[in-house]
């Protein structure tokens, strides 16, 4: 099935079953929905390759892993180049792309970054570490440099879709299990965490509102202003997909590991977004969670999709042993996911490979 297919059965799945079935919570319509796309699996991919043949052996691997698609980060030439072999291959090459977070605009643009409620914008001092420095969704400039960017990807003939990650805001809340690398406590939304309050934002809610979000009480808990966030990402998202689909290409992203752990901790409303799959990140060391979350959380994100589009459930393999891995891909599965997306590719053992692959393969 080449790109257009896949889009053109989305669509049809979309609007044959998927609004009915939202609408009218029509059950076999969603199983209907869910049947016609295709199972596949995935794997975020890291690192160069030494010739075109080391990347036709790496996916000749991966393929006869189970493995039927890479995400993986690179200049337009890159995949020019690296298309054709994939496409040999048969394994479907996406181009993995960062969203709002993007520090080689902090020269020319400074404006154009997000600022928290302390004032601070990351252009000068990014939360967590260094690389945090993430735009304001808000702006119309920045929406149209990231337009710009997908727009000169989408025209590569080949790329199965343009992959979305870092679309969202900074961690609010970052998970709990990484509060102690930091030496933090969480237990609510702190100022110096919590975006985006430059001149733009501020004035365009106090347009729709009529009160400046500093000004408010509680901010974290002022449920306008909170939309407000959501909204600003998911109209991104919309920029970025009528570009994309302009193309023919489609739109894939990364998100947090459930629609309501993605609300909380970076402001993501996915299940409105206008992208063709999701692939949220249920990493479940991250929240401290056991291998069996990974069935509940997959659960949550596949039933408030209501089968609109597929979703392939996100595995960190480096919090995965083996005979884990292989659990962690049934449960997601039996939750109903599309498939799986190892993160990443690369470090996939023979071990992995021999737990996981009869699973990709459908053998047990
Ligand atoms: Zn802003």
């Amino acid at each position: 099935m080449n790109r257009r297919q896949f889009l053109t059965t989305v669509c049809a799945a979309t609007s044959a079953f998927g609004a009915r079935a939202l609408a009218g919570g029509d059950a076999a319509a969603l199983a209907r929905n869910a049947a016609a796309v295709k199972t596949k699996h995935w794997a975020w991919m890291r690192g160069t390759f030494a010739s075109l043949d080391d990347w036709r052996r790496t996916l000749a691997r991966m393929r006869a892993g189970g493995i039927d698609a890479v995400l993986i980060s690179g200049s337009a030439d890159f995949y020019r180049t690296h298309v054709p072999a994939a496409r040999d291959e048969g394994v479907e090459l996406h181009a993995w792309t960062f969203a709002m977070m993007r520090g080689e605009q902090v020269k020319p643009h400074p404006d154009w970054y997000a600022v928290s409620r302390s004032g601070v914008s990351t252009a000068d001092k990014a939360p967590y570490v260094d690389y945090y420095k993430f735009m304001c969704p808000s702006r119309d400039e920045v929406r149209q440099y990231l337009a710009g960017l997908v727009r000169e990807l989408a025209q590569i003939d080949g790329l199965a879709s343009i992959h979305l990650d870092y679309i969202r805001y900074p961690d609010v809340i970052l998970p709990v299990a990484l509060w102690p690398k930091y030496h933090l406590v969480q237990d609510r939304e702190y100022p110096e965490f919590d975006f985006c309050y430059c001149g733009v934002c501020r004035d365009r809610f106090r347009q729709r509102w009529a009160i400046d979000p500093l000004r408010l009480d509680d901010p974290p808990s002022h449920q306008a202003w909170l939309q407000y966030r959501y909204d600003t990402i998911t109209e991104v998202v919309g920029v970025l997909a009528h570009e994309v689909h302009a193309h023919g290409t489609l739109l894939t992203a990364a998100v947090f590991p459930t629609p309501t752990i993605a609300r909380t901790l970076v402001r993501q409303e996915w299940t409105k977004w206008t992208v063709d799959a999701v692939l949220p990140m249920v990493y479940h060391a991250f929240y401290k969670q056991d291998v069996p979350w990974i069935e509940r959380a997959t659960r949550e994100g596949v039933e408030a999709l209501g089968g609109r589009i597929p979703l392939y459930t996100g595995l960190y393999v480096p919090d995965l042993s083996p005979p884990d891995l292989a659990r962690a891909a049934r449960y997601a599965l039996a939750a109903g996911a599309n498939g799986i997306c190892v993160f990443e590719g690369n470090t996939l053992t023979p071990d992995h490979f021999a737990a996981l692959t009869p699973i990709l393969k459908g053998r047990t």
